[in-house]
């Protein structure tokens, strides 16, 4: 195998290799990594670097592969969206309220992975409370792109809510990251950075330890470079877990190994719902193009009706506000997180804290939730919701009595700039109008870097999945990885900056 020159432009399969051959120490993979991270602060891509902790967990690495014993992800680092609570290393959540708040315990997905003998580089930026797609809710400031368009030096969005996350993976910052996608936000920004992002079926991988925002939709999963590095990290990722009841106690296969089995005689779905009025032409083009690339292998495409499609952010919009009020009811300034001063009565403690440790997006969706779950109304709106939740799903049951897996765009388009879509709501939440039905569902999706915009920016092709088949889903991903050869890197604008 021949193996780039610099560290940081290793694959995570290839720095594996790398590791257990000992063609490198992980003390030296992991060095070039914090460095990277280092020079790439104008991203603005992490909330927390904790270096001494890489540095340490990579000794360790090395004194057990000088013994001989490696474990899957042996001295191999990784980013970890600041959703994901760390033992002993700050975790904000991307929020103010959050913003002093170290856990005494580690998430599930993440002591999963340092079971495996992953290496901590640092907590990624996000939106607060993973309520975003472009990464500007966060209270520690917007994350970058990576990416500019063609001939110009506009600041674009690295997608959200898991932004720093996909600017790490495309940066090439780190061997892969963890997301967590509510309604899109691992595969959104993973599209919109030519990266490759996977949304588990809901209970593959334990909630446990990961901050709350739709309990009913949220679920982690890797972003990578490529979809083996995806199978790797996923493999490590999912377990059953005792202190997470959604989590599921079914086997996790060996996705890696069954990668490279083809497409012949598989049956792809194209919903026809997917294709809107107003799409950019490239959209669709892109789309038909995986279409054709996947028929080429052998595989058969047949055209489904999702019917119910036109109401599934309607749905999210409810169901997802709904279940956030819920769970943000927690943070009044007693029990963890900020505490506001000078205040008269306890009254009067929750609701400075309140005010002053939450920003306007996830304002905006505690008194939605509130709204559609008082009396009066939860029958109007959060009922209805919960009905046409059943009727989405019902509609992914049909289409694959036709298919084995779907085919769709990821995103309704590229990366936009800083700024272009905050004043309007609803032009940020049609961003995942090909992802949330997902997450309804419960369903696998994963998305795969396909191509270039005229511009020169990433466009992904999305995969969905029957229920814990995220193995035909991966397969598929890495047929149309392998048609779309997708090579483009952003420049390193970033070093000089
Ligand atoms: N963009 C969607 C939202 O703001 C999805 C976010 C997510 O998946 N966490 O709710």
């Amino acid at each position: 195998m021949a193996l780039p020159t610099d560290p940081t432009d290793f694959s995570l399969a290839e720095a594996r290799e790398a590791v257990a051959a000992k063609k490198i120490s992980s003390l030296e993979l992991t060095a070039a990594f914090i460095k990277a991270v280092e020079a790439a602060r104008p991203l603005n891509a992490f909330v927390t670097e904790t270096p001494e902790r890489a540095a340490a967990m990579a000794s360790e690495s090395d004194a057990r592969l000088a013994k001989g014993v490696v474990r899957p992800l042996e001295g191999l680092p990784l980013a970890i969206k600041d959703l994901f609570c760390t033992k002993g290393v700050r975790t904000t959540a991307g929020s103010n309220i959050l913003s002093n708040f170290v856990p005494p315990y580690e998430s599930t997905v993440t002591q999963n992975l340092w079971n495996a003998g992953a290496v901590l580089l640092g907590k990624t930026n996000m939106d607060e409370f993973a309520m975003g797609s472009s990464n500007e809710t966060s209270h520690f400031g917007p994350v970058i792109s990576p990416w500019r368009s063609r001939g110009s030096n506009a600041k674009l969005v690295p997608g959200g809510s898991s932004g720093g996350s996909a600017a790490s993976v495309s940066a090439n910052l780190c061997l892969a990251a963890t997301g967590t996608d509510t309604g899109g936000s691992i595969r959104q920004p993973a599209a919109v950075t030519g990266s490759v992002g996977m949304k588990p079926t809901y209970g593959r991988c334990s909630r446990w330890g990961i901050v709350a925002f739709a309990s009913s939709l949220d679920q982690a999963g890797p972003m990578t470079r490529t979809v083996r590095d995806a199978a790797i990290i996923l493999k490590a990722m999912a377990s059953v877990d005792p202190k997470d009841s959604t989590s599921v106690d079914i086997p996790v296969p060996d996705y890696e190994a069954g990668l490279e089995s083809g497409v012949k005689g598989l049956r792809i779905g194209i919903p026809k719902e997917y294709r809107m009025d107003g799409a950019p032409p490239e959209i669709d083009a892109i789309w038909n193009k995986g279409a054709q690339w996947l028929n080429a292998q052998g595989a058969e495409i047949v055209e489904v009706s999702l019917p119910h499609t036109k109401y599934a952010l309607p749905t999210y919009y409810i169901v997802a506000p709904a279940e956030a009020s819920s769970n943000l009811a927690r943070y009044d300034g007693v029990r963890y997180g900020r505490r506001a001063k000078d205040v008269h009565d306890i009254v009067d403690l929750y609701e400075k804290s309140r005010a002053d440790g939450f920003g306007p997006e996830v304002k905006r969706r505690i008194l939605i939730g509130t709204y559609v779950l008082s009396s009066g109304y939860y029958d109007a709106y959060y009922l209805r919701a919960q009905k046409l939740r059943t009727l989405i799903a019902r509609d992914f049951t049909e289409a694959f009595r036709q298919c084995d897996v779907l085919l769709t765009p990821a995103t309704p388009g590229p990366a936009f700039a800083i700024g272009e879509k905050t004043a309007d709501p609803v032009s940020m939440y049609l961003n995942d109008v090909f992802t949330v039905t997902v997450n309804l569902a419960g369903l696998p999706g994963l998305s795969v870097p396909a191509g270039l915009t005229a511009e020169g920016l990433p466009l992904g092709l999305q995969l969905i999945g029957k229920a814990f088949d995220e193995a035909t889903v991966l397969c598929v991903g890495r047929a149309v990885e392998t048609a779309a050869n997708f090579t483009a890197k952003p420049q390193k604008w970033w070093r000089a900056a």
